[in-house]
């Protein structure tokens, strides 16, 4: 999925902050403050009315705003996806996951596919192989981190 994409998604085609729709009152916001930062996690949807709002100290303060994108990330990135990037980035050797459990934070750059494991489960009604994927962290998400979740 597109970054673009995934930011209308995480606040459902509308303003992050008021709710509104239609792709043409919509804008993205630059969360530190610096426009040629375009990553995932330094962007949120908000209409014209409140980034105007914004940006002349009359709407949301910045500390409203960045929770606001902390709560949208965790359920973009999910739980599961937000303890993966925390625990990869303590890790050098990274995390062992079910594929579908992770590939999105591969998608949005955050992480790495490095190699696929074959893990070998000698039970009692017969043995089975469960395919697994270990993933390592990417300098952005080990940003994402520390910015966020630290
Ligand atoms: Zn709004
Ligand atoms: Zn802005």
């Amino acid at each position: 999925m597109k970054i673009e994409d995934c930011l209308y998604f995480e606040t459902d085609d509308g303003c992050a902050i008021c709710g509104i729709r239609g792709a043409e009152k919509l804008s993205f916001h630059h969360i530190d403050g610096d426009k040629t930062n375009n990553k995932y996690d330094n962007l949120i949807v908000l209409c014209y009315n409140c980034h105007n709002q914004h940006h002349q100290n009359k709407g949301l303060a910045e500390e409203q705003i960045r929770d606001r994108k902390r709560r949208l990330m965790l359920k973009t990135l999910t739980i599961h996806g937000v303890s993966a990037l925390k625990m990869a980035s303590r890790n050098s050797a990274g995390v062992a996951a079910p594929p579908a459990l992770l590939y999105h934070l591969v998608g949005l750059g955050l992480m790495t596919k490095a190699e696929e494991l074959s893990l070998y489960y000698p039970e009692q009604d017969g043995p089975y192989v469960e395919v697994d994927s270990r993933f390592v962290i990417t300098a952005q998400g080990a940003e994402l981190v520390r910015r966020w979740f630290a």
